[in-house]
């Protein structure tokens, strides 16, 4: 793999950096509750900033359907100010506007300047090719340093590298990587997969199904395959549309050894209470939550071998705290192993939740900062934010 990366560079004295962040962070009234996204960028804003550059920072924020009060990224930028130590000017027209324009002719060497909400712009979603020409005339070189929404066709993702020369940002680099341990693995490799639908993780699966050892399945996507193998499943969560990915997986021999699904579950039943039982027993009235113990012991077992880990999907429902305990003895075997005698990766939104809720977030080797980005990645698909970037 050969990524185009921002360190081959030279000459960042009084040259213009459009740098593609992901500052997609939880806000609450009004107020960043989590900054892990804008503190993971600052390595590539340090490293541009020594070097004299002049940067303007472009960024999404939620999924607006046009200008948004509270979509705007007006609180990042302060906070991202209060992170490097260094003002942050937020222009908050339009970026086709001349106030704009003019603000960005007068940046000078050193310093950062952050666009108002990309999502603002009908023409990011669709990658509008005169909008994505217009922002490349903003700069000389892009950067990407936003990995989770680089399987996003979109104008400041994908359209800018048309008209601009390309390049991983640091910490894009960091996560390429990071999968490509993965990828190409020290065995065994072992894969655990959970969450809710299918058809997003059997790239990854299919790409992975030759190297690893095992697939440990639990979650909504074990409750997918007792569906389709004919089990009652009651009220579960499983994916509707899941039988064609299903039939794919279970249709292949090898790869059917190598999954390994729950032997026991917890359900809730119709009296709202926690029971664990074998798959078989479950009921119309009840719902499957969590992986049981036998499962987890078994788990445990392939874990305790591996060399190489890659976790996708809580393996129930976390968030309830009677049915936590599954995602958290797999957060708890994945992290202890991590850091050592394994190489562990942890993705996805609520995944990485999860292990955070474990307090062994510090162990894993790597957390990614793509859910869907990541999925894709790993499941071979070509993303369109890396074109320009990577090659083989
Ligand atoms: P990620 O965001 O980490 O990629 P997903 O979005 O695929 O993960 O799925 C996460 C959600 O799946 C969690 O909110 C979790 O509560 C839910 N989930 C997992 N297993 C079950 C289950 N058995 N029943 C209900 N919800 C579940
Ligand atoms: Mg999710």
């Amino acid at each position: 793999m050969k990524i185009k990366s921002l360190r081959r560079l030279r000459n960042f004295s009084n040259r213009t950096f459009l740098l593609r962040v992901d500052f997609n962070v939880p806000l609450v009234n009004g107020k960043i509750k989590e900054d892990y996204k804008i503190q993971a960028a600052l390595e590539t804003l340090r490293f541009l900033l020594k070097r004299r550059a002049k940067i303007i920072i472009i960024s999404h924020l939620g999924e607006p359907s046009g200008p948004s009060v509270a979509l705007s990224l007006s609180p990042v930028a302060k906070r991202l100010a209060k992170l490097l130590g260094r003002p942050v000017k937020f222009l908050s027209g339009s970026v086709l506007e001349n106030k704009t324009q003019l603000a960005l002719t007068k940046l000078g060497s050193g310093e950062v300047v952050m666009l108002e909400n990309i999502r603002f712009y009908k023409g990011e979603y669709t990658n509008d090719s005169k909008f994505a020409k217009q922002l490349a005339a903003l700069a000389d070189i892009y950067i990407n340093d936003a990995f989770a929404v680089s399987h996003r066709e979109q104008a400041s993702v994908s359209g800018v590298a048309d008209y601009l020369p390309a390049y991983a940002g640091l910490l894009l680099e960091k996560e390429l990587r990071a999968m490509a341990k993965i990828i190409k693995p020290q065995k065994p490799l072992v894969v655990i997969m959970g969450g809710a639908k299918i058809k997003t993780k059997l790239p990854l699966i299919m790409r992975l199904k030759n190297q690893s050892s095992q697939i440990l399945i639990g979650g909504g996507l074990a409750n997918t395959f007792f569906k389709f193998q004919g089990l009652t499943v009651g009220r579960s969560l499983y994916d509707k549309n899941g039988k064609s990915e299903f039939r794919e997986l279970s249709k292949n021999s090898r790869l059917n050894k190598k999954i390994i699904l729950p032997r026991d579950v917890v359900i809730k039943d119709r009296t709202n209470r926690a029971k664990v039982v074998v798959p078989s027993a479950v009921k119309s009235t009840d719902t499957i939550l969590d992986i049981g113990p036998k499962t987890i012991a078994e788990f445990a077992s392939y874990i305790k071998r591996a060399k190489t880990l890659v976790w996708n999907g809580p393996l129930g429902f976390f968030e309830d705290r009677r049915f936590k305990h599954g995602t958290m003895a797999v957060a708890m075997l994945l992290a202890a192993r991590s850091s050592g005698r394994a190489y562990g990766l942890v993705g996805g939104g609520e995944t990485v939740e999860a292990l955070k809720q474990s307090k062994m977030a510090n162990y894993v080797d790597w957390i990614s900062t793509g859910g869907g980005a990541t999925l894709a990645y790993l499941g071979g698909i070509k993303l369109p934010g890396l074109k320009k970037i990577v090659s083989k």
